[in-house]
């Protein structure tokens, strides 16, 4: 999409979860793309002359390319459900792409999706310049762990899930990342910045978080079971969770031999092991 045009834009629907923005076709047709990106959870398009555009997949949602002579999606992460042109919500017509002319086609069931514009570049819209450091950027480290929790009172879970703290990261991830880490969500925050052990224990949960979004990537994400079981291709990171979603079983850490146990954190399931999670 980098340096391509959008020749125009059709829309199917007027609204997604929220109304898309007012002339929202014609304020982006005849632009050229400067640049793709991703902050958090957003897709962030930035063009030319027109508006930024901020785009949030939902729970559904999802875009497929499709290219004159070759329609099929390039790359790993093609969900066949995408295909039920039904859903078809928005689709950028390119030109000038280095695959000629393209569409890009925004495909979403359940619409709890949204698309919205930012004037001037997306990073300055107040919805992202709030946001913490990136869990997958090079930011994130133990260093970084302990500066940002330094002198928190708050349980390791919350101050994980604030996502001016750290965007991006949901309540599966921070449930697997705490168990690999062998830290209870339940744990003071600060104690990754003080105490005995401080050093160690925020270089752990930093690699921690790092793996377990790595390990999601590969496996495809992770999806919510009721949308599994409406359609059943989303992702299979869910087949590989630890201690998310398995009250009551048995810790899967070698020679634990602890049960996963379920509490409430502001209102959010957290699942752990009270036997090696300290
Ligand atoms: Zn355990």
């Amino acid at each position: 999409m980098e340096g391509a045009r959008i020749a125009r834009v059709q829309l199917n629907r007027p609204d997604l979860r929220f109304p898309l923005p007012e002339r929202f076709a014609e304020r982006l047709a005849g632009q050229r793309i400067l640049s793709l990106g991703r902050r958090a959870k957003y897709i962030t398009l930035d063009t030319e002359n027109g508006p930024a555009l901020i785009c949030h997949l939902g729970m559904s949602g999802s875009f497929r390319i499709e290219s004159d002579g070759d329609d099929a999606t390039p790359g790993r992460f093609h969900h066949p459900r995408s295909r039920a042109s039904g859903h078809d919500h928005v689709v950028f017509h390119l030109e000038d792409s280095p695959a000629g002319a393209a569409r890009i086609v925004f495909n979403d069931p359940r619409r709890f999706g949204f698309m919205l514009f930012a004037d001037g570049a997306a990073a300055s819209h107040p919805m992202l310049a709030g946001l913490g450091v990136e869990p997958t950027g090079n930011a994130l480290d133990g260093p970084t762990l302990s500066r940002l929790f330094a002198g928190k009172r708050a349980p390791l879970k919350a101050a994980l899930l604030d996502q001016g703290l750290i965007a991006g990261l949901g309540n599966i991830y921070v449930s697997e990342a705490l168990w690999q880490a062998g830290l209870s969500p339940k744990r003071e925050a600060g104690t990754l910045a003080a105490g005995r052990g401080h050093a160690a224990r925020a270089g752990r949960l930093a690699d921690s978080i790092r793996d377990v979004i790595r390990q999601a990537i590969a496996a495809g994400g992770s999806s919510l079971r009721d949308y599994v079981h409406a359609d059943g291709s989303l992702g299979y990171f869910q087949h590989t969770f630890r201690v998310y979603d398995r009250e009551g079983k048995p810790c899967p850490r070698p020679g634990c031999g602890g049960h996963v146990k379920r509490i409430v954190q502001s209102g959010r399931s957290t699942f752990f092991c009270p036997a090696c999670q300290r």
